[in-house]
């Protein structure tokens, strides 16, 4: 019999052995893992992920085996099990890379329409941020007149009850510069992709906070969408040419600080050292980029705020983004923003930090288990009472949105920023 010739791991960003040595094998991070908590699997689970990304690596298995794209694709990259390895597996550094190889060997035999569809989804909406405000811009046309219901009747229901309500406004990067008296130091704000078409109030509320909070605010024109969404998809050098754009914008705006008010994106732009090999010029500029990112919530709780005089008769309960809590191990700063806010009473829900099922663009190429996880993360935010919802990031916002509309809840799902600017008499920004 011929001997089988097992395709292994190639080339740049390969799974690092030293990462997936680390494993003990202990199973202590199963009950932080979505998928496993769904399906009571092993492979389902981080253990059983890591076990397949050293048979890759070992040459015991085929890269593009049914079971291992399978598992890289179900796998949410929420980190729940990082957070709480007490080995210290470091498994956003094998997930990503595992899913660069397979994304790369799949181009080698994808077809052309295909390969064509994914450029523009890909590179058209998130490297040229004009694209995505013209489909913003249709979207929003299809809500006013009603278009959006026979998007659901023509079969692209899910699609369609995810979008959020896009504003009149898109927050555009335009070169604005807020100063405000006194100031301590001066923020740059990543405006984003998603975020600057569909949550811009999100921006004005972050650009006032930081004001109040002493901070000069400008908004770069040079900036663009982080790359998490590329990376996610496994288009690691995409991911690595919208990083440059952003580290040199940064370099350029001589800010002190690069502000972030979504948590995936604070998530990828943190670690884009990750992303530049150690012989690459753009890895020693990453690690200074990085250094300078906050998220927005990060830098109101260190600042000196004025206390918020206007009450918020509401229960909220608080939505953990992943990227906050198990990426960026922000936990404590969202709830004692929120504590600030006079009236407003704040119920834990179980599970907060368990996945919504967003993650980036999971609930599309992933829809069974993220209608899951979009359930089970109603059913615990039902158990709260909860008439507000606040979180940090939009792929939470839109998913636990949709789902609590399908529900049929009236409760309002807020940026944890906006809830706290709601706590200040305030004039709209002029910008
Ligand atoms: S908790 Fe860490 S060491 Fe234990 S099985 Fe999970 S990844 Fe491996
Ligand atoms: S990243 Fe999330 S979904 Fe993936 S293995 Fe870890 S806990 Fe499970």
């Amino acid at each position: 019999m011929p001997e089988t010739i097992l395709r292994g791991f190639t080339g740049n960003d390969v799974p690092d052995a030293a990462v997936y040595d680390t494993c003990i094998r202990c199973g202590l991070c199963l009950q932080s893992c979505p998928t496993y908590l769904e399906t009571s699997t092993e492979t389902s689970g981080p253990r059983g992920r890591i076990s397949l990304i050293r048979a890759v690596g070992e040459g015991q298995l085929d890269l593009l085996s049914p079971g291992f794209v399978e598992q890289m694709s179900e796998c949410l990259d929420c980190r729940g099990c990082e957070a709480v390895c007490p080995s210290g597996v470091q498994y956003g550094r094998l997930i990503e890379p595992a899913r660069a190889q397979i994304r790369r060997a799949q181009a080698a035999t994808e077809r052309l329409p295909a390969r064509a569809a994914r450029a523009f989804a890909l590179r058209l909406l998130f490297t040229h941020l004009g694209t995505m405000r013209a489909v913003a811009s249709l979207l929003r046309f299809a809500q006013i007149t009603g278009l959006q219901r026979l998007a659901s009747a023509l079969g692209l229901r899910d699609l369609a009850a995810l979008a959020p309500r896009i504003p009149p406004r898109a927050f555009v990067a335009r070169g604005q510069r807020f100063d405000v008296r006194q100031a301590q130091g001066t923020a740059f704000l990543h405006t984003g992709c998603v975020m600057h078409v569909a949550f811009a109030s999100v921006h004005e509320a972050t650009v006032r906070m930081l004001g109040r909070g002493g901070l000069n605010v400008v908004v770069p024109s040079d900036q663009g969408c982080c790359g998490a969404i590329a990376v996610h998809a496994g288009e690691a050098a995409m991911g690595r040419e919208m990083a440059r754009k952003n580290i040199a914008a940064f370099e350029r705006s001589g800010a002190d600080v690069y502000v972030v008010n979504a948590a995936g994106c604070g998530s990828a732009l943190k670690e884009y050292p990750r992303w530049f090999s150690r012989d690459d010029p753009w890895h020693a500029r990453a690690e200074r980029f990085s250094s300078r990112v906050r998220d927005a919530l990060e830098v109101l709780d260190a600042v000196e705020l004025p206390a918020p005089t206007v009450a918020l008769d509401a229960i909220v309960t608080y939505q953990e983004p992943c990227h906050l809590a198990n990426a960026q191990r922000i936990v404590a700063a969202p709830r004692r923003l929120l504590a600030k806010i006079p009236g407003l009473r704040l119920v834990e829900m179980p599970e907060s930090a368990i996945c919504c099922g967003s993650a980036g663009i999971y609930n599309i190429t992933q829809p069974a288990m993220a209608r899951r996880l979009q359930r089970r993360k109603i059913e615990a935010i039902a158990h709260t009472g909860a008439n507000v919802v606040a979180t940090a990031n939009p792929g939470c916002a839109m998913q636990v949105g949709a789902g609590l509309r399908a529900a049929g809840s009236a409760a309002q799902v807020r940026h944890v920023v906006e809830l706290l600017d709601g706590g200040y008499v305030t004039e709209r920004i002029a910008e």
